[in-house]
């Protein structure tokens, strides 16, 4: 046994069980990936999380034109009462990242079978506010990213997106409310080392999809750029 694995057991962070020595931290037992909640809408169009994002556009040749938007997908359904829901929260609020990076890992050697990361040129974690992230101590979304880089080898870019003002948590708000506290809350920096790049930008969860289409908004400035969406989970 290493020293650190004595100092971390590796247990499944979903059900405890020990998942073994050579295990990382953060890391599934194979009987909990083999039951994640799926969403299989990897070579779906106008799935859920597509729907989420287009606000009030109605179809899929609309939400291109407009928001250039290619396609969106959640690899798991955020559900109530499912394990899933303490594995997410650990790894938002509980110091356990990893857990990010396998779940993206996991998502990406599953979604590259239907060609989801194809064209894709960079991708870009969803960003925290530096004040979120010092509270924090870590963005979940970059560790998410982090796992699926490693398996597609497509490169991450942390650095032009930024979130410009520090927005309440979405969970006390609702309607209108959020709609407003996400408007104009990112910006982007030398956007012209973006232009007519396919980015795919990574979060971890989608309910609205109002803080996606605030970010999207955004990156409009990065021309002739073409924009794809991966979301660990989407709220039910
Ligand atoms: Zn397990």
């Amino acid at each position: 046994m290493s020293l650190f694995s004595l100092f971390y057991p590796q247990v499944c962070p979903i059900c405890g069980s020990y998942v073994g020595e050579k295990a990382m931290r953060g890391q599934l037992c194979d009987e909990c990936v083999a039951k994640l909640p799926r969403t299989e809408q990897a070579a779906l169009r106008e799935n859920s999380t597509e729907m989420a994002l287009w606000g009030d556009i109605h179809s899929n040749a609309a939400a291109k034109r407009v928001m250039h938007l290619d396609h969106a997908a959640a690899f798991l359904f955020y559900e109530k009462e499912h394990p899933i829901q303490s594995a997410i929260h650990k790894m938002k609020y509980a110091d356990q990242p990893m857990i990010g990076y396998w779940l993206g890992r996991y998502a990406a050697m599953e979604m590259m079978c239907a060609d989801f990361f194809d064209e894709i040129d960079i991708i870009v974690p969803m960003p925290l506010h530096p004040k979120r992230l010092r509270e924090r101590g870590y963005n979940q979304a970059e560790y998410i990213a982090n796992g699926i880089s490693e398996v597609t080898g497509i490169p991450i870019d942390a650095t032009h997106v930024t979130r410009a003002r520090n927005t309440p948590k979405q969970a006390m708000q609702r309607g209108e409310e959020r709609k407003a506290n996400v408007a104009d809350a990112f910006s982007v920096n030398h956007p012209e080392q973006m232009y007519h790049k396919h980015i795919l930008v990574v979060d971890d969860l989608i309910t609205t999809g109002e803080t996606m289409r605030s970010c999207l908004k955004a990156m409009k400035k990065f021309r002739g750029a073409t924009f794809s969406v991966f979301a660990l989970c989407k709220a039910r």
